[in-house]
């Protein structure tokens, strides 16, 4: 289903469901990476709540397909935010298409903020290769990002960073575990999952959003979502921030986490 179809606005959506793909949906590693159950949710609240559902996460598009066929999901998510800010839906053949209007401007605004902040960028850079173990740059078509050796290699990084980008406020980052992606202030997870509400005539008070790392701190944000959650997995930041705004933090792990948080924001049997 796409949300700039208009199949999508006389559908009448009323809920949007935003997932966190690793570590939240899925454990690569597990067999079987998502609980089956979860599905089976998804496809009642389809027909019983309206629900749009998607996954909002850091990795690429590319590798966000390779880990949905890897997980074996039985169908489509109905969009995927990828990279953190990037929104993708499926046309009518299962093919993956880029909100283009979105997409491009986050693209230009990425390049002009690159551009502009080039030299503090180097020296962080220098930094960051003289001073840690960390390497520089995590993948193709990613001008600016950082991968430690460790978590606690990376608390020490983000730490420096902090008191660096503290004049440059347009510049922000985006952390998951020992990854870190430099990005604009204006495109992260809750930009982009508010983005998908407001084409699918959704707002904050009709959104679900379930995350476990820091980068989804985001959209983990009453004003974005009404409802939140985090599997017990998720880092203490967010345990935090997700007991402080009366969310739910689940008992489970990863999808047993996630089933457990939809039954309790939508009242579901079991
Ligand atoms: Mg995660």
């Amino acid at each position: 289903m796409n949300v700039l179809s208009p199949v999508c606005e006389t559908h009448g959506y009323a809920w949007l469901l935003a997932f966190d793909f690793d570590g939240t949906l899925v454990i690569p590693d597990e067999d079987p990476p998502v609980h089956p159950q979860f599905f089976e949710i998804i496809r009642r609240m389809r027909a019983s709540h309206k629900v749009l559902w998607g996954i909002n996460t850091g990795r690429s598009l590319m590798q966000t397909v390779q880990g949905i066929g890897e997980a074996r999901f039985p169908f489509l998510p109905d969009y995927i935010i990828a990279r953190e800010r990037e929104i993708y839906t499926p046309n009518d053949f299962g093919r993956w298409v880029g909100l283009s209007d979105w997409n491009k401007r986050c693209d230009n605004e990425h390049g002009k903020l690159f551009r502009k902040c080039r030299r503090l960028l180097k020296c962080i850079r220098k930094w960051v290769e003289q001073e840690t173990g960390a390497i520089w740059g995590m993948q193709d078509g990613e001008p600016a990002g950082i991968v430690a050796s460790t978590a606690t290699e990376m608390d020490y990084i983000v730490k420096k960073l902090d008191q660096d980008l503290q004049d440059t406020p347009m510049l922000c980052y985006q952390r998951n575990g020992i990854y870190l992606r430099f990005s604009h202030r204006d495109f992260h997870k809750g930009s982009a999952m508010a983005e998908v509400a407001r084409r699918s005539d959704l707002d904050a008070d009709r959104t679900f959003a379930i995350g476990d790392s820091h980068n989804d701190l985001d959209m983990l944000d009453l004003t974005l979502a009404a409802r939140i959650a985090c599997p017990h997995n998720a880092c203490e930041e967010v345990k935090s921030r997700v007991l402080s705004s009366g969310g739910y933090v689940a008992r489970g792990v990863a999808s047993v986490g996630a089933i457990e948080a939809l039954r309790s924001a939508f009242s579901l049997e079991d």
